[in-house]
Formats: C-alpha cells, sequence, structure tokens
C-alpha cells in the first residue's frame, strides 16, 4: 500500500465519551458529514453510537441514506435539501429533515402525504451566521407556515436549531447575541403551539467552550475526531487524533547540491543530499501549496517537502547522512505523541485542520484500528 490513513476507533471511542462527559445532560448528535469527515462514514457512526451519541448529523440526504442503508437505525438529521430532494425517501427512512424557509416545508410535506407518513421537522434559524435559516421576520413566517402541516398531521416540528459564526473565538461577543436570538426563536416556537424535543446549536467549540449553548443537544464534528476547533487555545481538551496518514517511501537517492527539484525547481539542495520520493500527492488530498514546508517524519528523522507537491507524489529531502531506505515509513500526520498533526498541515498551507483531514482522497485506503 504505497499510502493510507490509519483510523483509530479507541480514539474516536474516547473523544466521544469526552464530549459527552462535556456536554453535561444534553445529547451528543456525531456529524459525520463529509464520510465522517473524511475518516469513513459507517464505521465513524458505529463507533460514535457505540459510545454514546444518541445521534447522528449528515448535510446531504445521499449521505442520510447511506447511513440507513448501512442498517444505522440512530436518529438521524440530514439540513442540506435542495427543492425536488427524494424528502419522501428521507421521510420512508425515517431521516428527520431540516427547514429554512416554507418551500421546504411545502415539499416535506407534500412528500409526507404521498408515503402516508408524518415527517419530523427541525426549524433552522438565522440567528447571526447569515448562511442557513431563517432570519428575521422570516423566522416567524416560518413558524407560522409549520403550524397548520401540523395541524394536518403531515409534519412535527420536534426541533429548533441553529449554528455559530464565531464559536471558535472565545468571548466573542457575536455568541452570546446568537445564543440569545436562539432561545427566544425556539421560546416564539413554543408559544405559537410547536412542542420541541431538541433545542440544538453547539458544534465543537461551543461544546467545549460555551456551556450555556449545550442546550438539548450538542452537535460536535471536528473534535470527535480529536482536532481542536481553537488551536490558538493552548489545551487539548484531552482530544485524541483520530486519522494518521502514511506512506511507503518509493524510492531514495543522493542528488547533488543545487539541483532543483520537482516540477519548477522550486527547492535544490544546498549540499549533496538523500531525498526520498513519497507515493501521494494533490489527487490523495495533500495540498499543492505545501511547497517546501515541514513538518513530516520519516522513521526519526524530521524534514519537509522538497518542491511542489505533485498529483502523485513529493519529494522530501532527508540529509546527507539519512540510511533511509525505500519502503521506509513517512507519516505525514499522525497521532502519536510527537508526531506532526493535521494542524501542523493547516498552518504550514493557511488552511484550518478540517480541511486537511477531510480532503484526504478517495484512493487512499482507510485502515480501521
Ligand atoms: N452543525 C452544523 C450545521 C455544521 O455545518 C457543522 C460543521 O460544519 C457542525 C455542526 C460541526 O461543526 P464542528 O466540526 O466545528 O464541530
Amino acid at each position: 500500500m504505497p499510502v493510507w490513513a490509519e483510523i483509530d476507533h479507541a480514539a474516536l471511542a474516547h473523544n466521544v465519551r469526552l464530549l459527552r462527559a462535556r456536554a453535561g445532560d444534553a445529547q451528543l448528535m456525531a456529524v459525520v458529514k463529509a464520510d465522517a469527515y473524511g475518516h469513513g462514514l459507517l464505521q465513524v457512526a458505529r463507533t460514535a453510537v457505540g459510545a454514546g451519541a444518541t445521534w447522528l448529523g449528515v448535510a446531504q440526504m445521499p449521505e442520510a441514506f447511506a447511513l440507513r442503508d448501512a442498517g444505522i437505525t440512530t436518529r438521524l438529521l440530514t439540513w442540506l435539501a435542495v427543492p425536488g430532494a427524494d424528502f419522501a425517501g428521507a421521510i420512508s427512512r425515517d431521516i428527520d429533515l431540516s427547514a429554512s424557509a416554507p418551500w421546504a416545508l411545502d415539499e416535506i410535506a407534500a412528500a409526507a402525504r404521498s408515503v402516508g407518513r408524518t415527517a419530523r421537522v427541525h426549524l433552522k434559524v438565522d440567528t447571526g451566521l447569515g448562511r442557513g435559516g431563517a432570519y428575521g421576520p422570516d423566522w416567524t413566517t416560518l413558524v407560522r407556515h409549520a403550524r397548520p402541516l401540523e395541524a394536518e398531521g403531515v409534519i412535527t416540528v420536534v426541533g429548533v436549531w441553529t449554528h455559530f459564526a464565531h464559536a471558535d473565538a472565545p468571548n466573542h461577543p457575536t455568541v452570546l447575541t446568537q445564543q440569545d436570538r436562539f432561545f427566544e426563536a425556539a421560546a416564539e416556537a413554543e408559544r405559537e403551539g410547536c412542542r420541541l424535543e431538541v433545542r440544538h446549536l453547539a458544534n465543537s467549540a461551543a461544546t467545549l467552550l460555551h456551556p450555556s449553548a449545550h442546550a438539548d443537544l450538542v452537535r460536535p464534528g471536528l473534535a470527535l475526531y480529536g482536532l481542536s476547533p481553537v488551536p490558538q487555545v493552548d489545551d487539548d481538551f484531552g482530544l485524541r487524533p483520530v486519522m494518521s496518514l502514511r506512506a511507503r517511501l518509493a524510492l531514495v537517492k543522493r542528488l547533488p547540491a543545487g539541483q532543483g527539484i520537482s516540477y519548477g525547481h522550486l527547492y535544490a539542495p544546498e549540499h549533496d543530499t538523500v531525498v526520498g520520493l513519497v507515493p501521494a500527492g494533490y489527487a490523495d488530498g495533500i495540498p499543492r501549496n505545501a511547497t517546501n514546508v515541514g513538518p513530516l517524519a520519516v522513521g526519526d528523522t524530521r524534514t519537509r517537502v522538497a518542491g511542489r507537491v505533485c498529483m502523485d507524489q513529493f519529494v522530501v529531502d532527508l540529509g546527507a547522512g539519512s540510511g533511509a531506505r525505500a519502503g521506509d515509513v513517512a507519516t505525514l500526520f499522525g497521532g502519536a505523541p510527537g508526531e506532526p498533526t493535521a494542524q501542523d498541515w493547516a498552518e504550514m498551507t493557511d488552511t484550518i485542520s478540517y480541511e486537511i483531514v477531510t480532503r484526504v482522497g478517495a484512493r487512499v485506503p482507510r485502515i480501521h484500528v
């Protein structure tokens, strides 16, 4: 295997338990969208449920269908449908749906009539992220639109929910503003007659930092995978990284001082050196802009990318004295203490750790341990 991602399920279960403990009385929805942030949808969902998650959350309906069709019966919410989506398929699979606008309620209601079942709906309020959800007076319109559909028995509003803009910035004033707007919006829905089962707004950062936002259910994603949503805070919260990305060197050879390396010759060793060829590239999710940056580890050697990352491979400078051989394992990032981390890769390529793990490519086998 040239390159692989190890997925550590003991670490995942540990993180779920840790987040549940932080969440107090709130239930935990494991956010497993985007193939569980690149870790493997079904495997992660099963471990998360085994460790105490009582809900699963995904963005897209096909992700929810994949969970149900694999026999996973845990309460499940999907939140990013477009007009014409297969709402009937979702309702018949017992999947909770989100609505941010009257058209969504109408389509859900029509689908529920067609399958002869009641759809469970979470109304989404935009409390200031400026993304999904009903904003300002549209919220009242949405709630009032739901009421006759509830009376007809085709939908039941079980949840009200929102999402933060700045939960990852400790003490940011918008957190409290959004939280206040949220609880007011939920109270309005209740005054209008909705009998809410769950109010939810906390992502990983809010689960870890803002207990007042836990409400009835927390929705962590990143922290499940052992990555801190607030890397600027000097605290790992006891989380354990779940994914380790490793590859075997495909070639080790000597190059003379001054020999340009990889496309564009953006790196040339100052002295004669030994280089290794790592068989992973941007097709595998390695950021192309990781030119000349590190760290990554080959055995005990800390090294860096030499020159451009290509589609399938990149070169590392191992130093003149290196005894590395083809087949040795390179760790791009890993879970063991002292190994480079996904956060290191995020910092050296000007992105966030979410993107580093999520974009690990489809041809990289996930090895579940
Ligand atoms: N809830 C919603 C609606 C999301 O879109 C996400 C992810 O972006 C999450 C929860 C989980 O967020 P995080 O990974 O920061 O915990």
